[in-house]
């Protein structure tokens, strides 16, 4: 998708927002190490621009979904750690060696199958995954997790064991019972396992926030809190030490005075009716606007103006206080002086979650890291 940089409409990161809800978060779980999730282009917010940002608040490595996502950090000089979170198919095992690239084993089968591929030039940094209630991937028997170990140490030359993991599913609920549920079975799995892989990695944002005295937090791996979202949407805990990082920011690039009865974007969902000053803003559903923000009111310059008519593709119009100059600075989601547009009223009002929101924000935004 092509960039558009000839155009003021942007996402910008904010590195100080940012480095605090690394040092909030380490903090709160006691954590000695961080892998940032920046899997989905960095939760949206761009995966340089992120990865860029996570090098420079000291944190330890990344984690990632796909194997893709791991080989275009190294491709742009990214040299920390890194973590495939997802399955990788056998064939590409020696991709992510050559790249120094942590895959993460789902089966005893998958290290026997891989054996084909790899061919023992750099050993490949392995990290268990057990599934203990996720139900997504992940080994669920003593008696795998064994035969996996079993394999890794047979062949040395090819697999470094560096991990062992589990993923939550409810660890940001306050209905704690499946979360114990799920720890009971990590216990059952590995306490009686006579060695332990350097990295136990365990707690995403929820383990990581509400669970620490409970779970292993040397190693954590977070996406949600680092990016300043209170992982329960406030419910467990008030989010204080964390931050947005993300602000969407445009400008004016129409402004006109409309008399009544004029109809105002396809459709004519909207009427003016009285005379009305209405500013057009290029930015649409072709960024990753969620149409049902028609209505919401956003930022010009610092005061209040609300989305009227359907956003379009591209462009969006908004309903001015009163007559405001071409240029005008506009925030969809931020803060410009006193004034904010917090993603969360946003989300509520469309139906949805910071995350899906920030994850539809397309790559025509140009990301810029700030502060
Ligand atoms: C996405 C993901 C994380 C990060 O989760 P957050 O809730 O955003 O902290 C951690 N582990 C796995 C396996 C994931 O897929």
């Amino acid at each position: 998708m092509v960039v558009a940089s000839l155009r003021p409409s942007r996402i910008e990161i904010s590195q100080a927002a940012f480095n605090q809800n690394i040092r909030t978060t380490m903090q709160t779980s006691h954590a000695k190490h961080m892998f940032l999730a920046v899997k989905a282009n960095g939760y949206g917010h761009g995966i340089l621009e992120i990865a860029h940002a996570a090098v420079n608040a000291g944190v330890y490595g990344l984690a990632v979904a796909v194997a893709d996502e791991a080989v275009v950090l190294r491709q742009n000089g990214i040299t920390i750690p890194i973590m495939v979170l997802g399955y990788t198919e056998p064939q590409y095992a020696e991709i992510l060696a050559q790249h120094d690239i942590i895959a993460s084993v789902v089966s005893a089968d998958w290290l026997t199958d891989a054996l084909d591929f790899l061919t023992g030039n750099h050993a490949l940094q392995v990290s268990i995954s057990l599934d203990t209630g996720m139900n997504r991937i992940g080994m669920r028997t003593k008696n795998e997790l064994h035969r996996a170990i079993d394999m890794i140490k047979a062949h040395p030359n090819m697999y470094e064991w560096l991990g062992l993991m589990t993923h939550f599913a409810t660890a940001d609920s306050t209905d704690e019972a499946y979360f114990e549920k799920q720890l009971a079975r990590w216990h059952d799995l590995t306490d009686d396992l006579a060695e332990l892989p350097p990295m136990v990695h365990v707690a995403n944002s929820g383990a990581a926030m509400y669970h620490a005295d409970e779970v292993p937090t040397d190693f954590i791996r977070v996406g949600t809190v680092a990016y300043g979202w209170e992982p329960s949407g406030k419910e467990l805990a008030t989010g204080e030490g964390l931050a947005p990082i993300l602000s969407i920011k445009s400008a004016l690039s129409f402004v006109k005075q409309l008399d009544g009865d004029e109809g105002i974007s396809y459709g004519r969902t909207y009427e003016t009716d009285c005379q009305q000053w209405i500013g057009t803003i290029p930015l649409g559903y072709g960024d990753g606007i969620d149409r049902n923000m028609q209505g919401f009111e956003i930022l010009v310059g610092n005061e209040k103006a609300k989305i009227v008519g359907q956003i379009a593709m591209d462009q969006l119009m908004v309903r001015l206080p009163h007559e405001m100059p071409v240029g005008t600075e506009v925030t969809l989601v931020g803060s410009n002086g006193q004034q904010s547009i917090d993603i969360w009223d946003v989300t509520k009002y469309v139906g949805s979650q910071p995350w899906e929101f920030t994850n539809r924000l397309t790559e025509r935004l140009p990301r810029f890291l700030v502060d």
